[in-house]
């Protein structure tokens, strides 16, 4: 593995995400949602988020910048950064999967919106929130610079603490009961941890 090598794979990870992602893009742009949450607010956070997960580790693949944030590549580091890529990648197919028609990229409830308990699904119920956590690590491992290999977790992280809250108080006002009996019985992001 050289650092040359692990541009690359970061790279496929972007197409990967993609490509997994673009057939559900497709079919949410026409599905009919019944209500929206904090619209503004959400598109602030998807940008800093994209910003972190993509924007700055492109910059640095391509430029090398900022160079005063470099440190030593560890091949081993990198090869670990594959891993946790294929993990995050994997998990994110399978939570689009699951969630189907129910999936929005920012908070919304969708006409004729069910709540999804099965799958993936019955032990987290933030599993794509997760699968993103895995990518964003996975950037960290694999670019031996502070900035761009750390701005996915920040920039993600910002996305996550300020989200997960509001989706699941939009999800108990649609829900009620049933997403509360459903909230214990699972954990957020890490199965028996948070
Ligand atoms: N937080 C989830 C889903 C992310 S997509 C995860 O990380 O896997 C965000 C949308 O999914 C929200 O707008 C909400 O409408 C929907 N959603 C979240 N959890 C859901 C569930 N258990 N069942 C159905 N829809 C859900």
């Amino acid at each position: 593995m050289t650092p040359f090598i692990a541009k690359i794979i970061w790279g496929l990870g972007c197409v990967m995400y993609y490509i997994i992602r673009y057939p559900h893009q497709r079919r949410a742009n026409k599905t009919p949602t019944a209500g929206r949450r904090d619209r503004m607010r959400e598109r602030a956070l998807m940008a800093i988020s994209y910003t972190g997960l993509f924007v700055i580790p492109l910059i640095y693949v391509l430029t090398d910048q900022p160079r005063f944030a470099d440190y030593t590549f560890h091949s081993v580091q990198a090869w670990l950064g594959v891993l946790v890529l294929v993990a995050g990648m994997t998990l994110l197919y399978r939570t689009h999967r699951d969630l189907g028609r129910a999936w929005s990229i920012t908070l919304e409830i969708r006409d004729r919106h069910s709540l999804v308990t099965h799958g993936i699904y019955e032990r987290l119920r933030h599993p794509m929130y997760a699968s993103f956590w895995l990518w964003a690590l996975s950037q960290a491992l694999l670019l031996p610079n502070w900035i761009a290999g750390m701005s996915g977790l920040v920039g993600f992280g910002t996305l996550f603490f300020a989200r997960v809250g509001h989706e699941e108080r939009m999800m108990l006002d649609a829900f009620g009961d049933e997403y509360r009996a459903y909230m214990a019985r699972t954990y957020r992001v890490i199965p028996g941890i948070y």
